[in-house]
């Protein structure tokens, strides 16, 4: 493997230690019992962070504290106008902090510096388009009830919305969540991942500068377990957005079932991307390429399964692996990198477990296939960029999400088995088709089950368009105008009018 593209260690100055804290009720804290937990760079292998660890008590601290904001009404009533100045303001903010929040998130997450600039610059646009859509929180009304009557629909605020998000993407993956909520009027109490907590403290500081009143966004730090499960049953929470996995998903809904607390979910994926043979297969063979190193292939919507026409399978793999070699895997803090460390140990070798499983299964790796040693980070986790084909619908490597820059190709020879294996999957994220018909292109898109379908593409992002899943890649909608009706709830109010009255009692 010594004809990849590898990026050594930069030696650059690594900042000392991010010290983050619980933000509750507008003050920052430690955790009552005094406990820490650290996070330590997949990439160099030295303290990032410091975290408080949160228990529960500071996890209730947090919950009454929005239950007591969201109920005093100042912030659920305040116009939608002054809410977006905030949130707008908070964009601002998180344009000047870009730099800094994208170097803490390098290092707590192992994704390139280029990537995390982008991910940063992407989440003041979803702020910006949020405080837009603060402005235009309308309900409906019934003006054909009868003469003295008059129904109105309103849109009102959930109440107290339970964000928990994972590692690969936290600073964007917040941003998905909480200018929606407060948008709506909504108060919050956020978890970050236990592996990257200090971006979203650093959010936490901006909220606060840009004016957000105490208690309408508390922050507790630690781990699934009690943090996660006591905001996923407690009776004062109204809802709770998650996005992690789908195992997680799971729990969050049996723990939510207590109470019957609204429950929105973004899970995990296993995407297809079907070529035809008369596809564009330049194009093809880079958007695949990006598709599955991208952050690593840690990603929910990593196109780790592409479904190929058998007479141009054998070109398009070899173009993939051509293309492997030559993305710069290595040290995040070099601007020429393009794919990262991963993120834990036992992260890589559940990654390295999927593939040689599939090579015992009969498949063949074509390039890859182990742990990488980049010059000069022997601290750093890894993986190779790795395409295996010869994979087969049955295989753990077709079925389950890998997580890592691990391609798996399967092949076709009609469109009816294209679209059927594209369908043979418990989740159902999105999906892609490679065809210059239209036509194929349409059918895909129509038949396949998956909640975004690209064509002739992959993975582009907009805040205009609703983002989420079927089976069971999740429940609900992020983003696009959508995004905001996650945190609104309909109240019917019946009035009559006209003096008219109703006469139920004769005489
Ligand atoms: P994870 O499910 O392990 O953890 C996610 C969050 O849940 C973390 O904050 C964790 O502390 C918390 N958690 C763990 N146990 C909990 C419990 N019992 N109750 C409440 N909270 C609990 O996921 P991860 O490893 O951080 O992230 C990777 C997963 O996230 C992948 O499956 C990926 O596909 C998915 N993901 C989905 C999307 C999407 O939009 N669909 C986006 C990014 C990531």
């Amino acid at each position: 493997m010594n004809d990849l593209t590898l990026i050594a260690a930069t030696g650059a100055e690594l900042p000392a230690p991010f010290k983050g804290r619980h933000l509750i009720d507008g003050a920052w804290l430690g955790s009552a019992d005094g406990a820490t937990f650290d996070r330590i760079s997949p990439a160099h292998g030295v303290l990032v962070s410091r975290s408080a660890k949160g228990g529960e008590a500071e996890t209730l601290a947090a919950i009454a504290a929005a239950r007591a904001a969201f109920d005093k009404g100042d912030w659920a009533f305040s116009s939608g106008k002054d809410r977006a100045a905030i949130l707008n303001r908070v964009a601002d903010l998180i344009d000047r902090e870009r730099e800094r929040i994208a170097r803490i998130e390098v290092l707590e997450s192992g994704k390139p510096i280029a990537q995390a600039r982008g991910e940063i610059e992407g989440a003041a646009d979803i702020w910006r388009y949020a405080a837009a859509l603060a402005r235009m929180i309308h309900g409906d009304s019934a003006n054909s009830l009868g003469a003295d009557m008059l129904g109105l629909v309103l849109k009102e605020p959930i109440g107290v919305a339970a964000m928990i998000t994972p590692w690969n993407f936290p600073f964007l993956i917040v941003s998905q969540k909480l200018p929606f909520a407060l948008a709506a009027g909504c108060t919050a109490v956020v978890k970050p991942s236990e592996m990257t907590p200090s971006t979203t403290v650093i959010l936490g500081e901006l909220l606060q500068e840009a004016g957000l009143p105490a208690g309408v966004c508390n922050i507790v730090l630690g781990y699934g377990d009690p943090v996660g499960a006591i905001m996923s049953s407690h009776p004062d929470v109204d809802m709770v957005s998650f996005t992690g996995s789908t195992g997680v998903g799971k729990r969050i809904v049996a723990a939510a079932a207590g109470t019957l607390k609204k429950v929105s979910l973004e899970l995990g994926g296993k995407n297809p991307q079907v070529i035809f043979p008369d596809a564009d297969l330049d194009a093809a063979a880079d958007a695949i390429t990006f598709g599955i190193y991208f952050n690593a292939g840690e990603c929910c919507n990593s196109g780790s399964r592409i479904i190929v026409h058998e007479d141009v399978a054998e070109a398009l793999t070899a173009r993939i692996a051509e293309l492997s070699r030559k993305v710069p895997f290595g040290d995040p803090l070099s601007d020429a990198t393009q794919v990262g460390a991963i993120i834990s140990d036992d992260h890589l070798a559940k990654i390295d477990g999927y593939v040689k499983g599939a090579q015992a299964a009969g498949a063949k790796v074509v390039i890859g296939g182990g742990v990488l040693a980049v010059p000069a980070m022997e601290a750093g986790r890894f993986y190779q960029p790795t395409v295996v084909s010869g994979v087969t619908p049955d295989m753990a490597i077709a079925r389950e999400e890998v997580f890592g820059p691990v391609l798996s190709v399967l092949t076709f020879r009609t469109e009816a088995e294209a679209i059927q294996l594209a369908n043979d999957a418990s989740f159902g994220l999105s999906a892609g088709v490679w065809s210059r018909d239209v036509h194929t292109c349409l059918n895909f898109a129509r038949r396949v089950r998956a909640g975004t379908v690209w064509t002739n593409t992959w993975m582009d992002g907009f805040a205009e368009l609703p983002f989420g899943g079927v089976k069971e890649s999740g429940l609900g909608r992020e983003l696009g105008r959508f995004g905001i009706e996650e945190y609104l709830e309909l109240k019917t109010v019946q009035m009559r009018v006209a003096r008219g009255r109703n006469n139920w009692v004769r005489g």
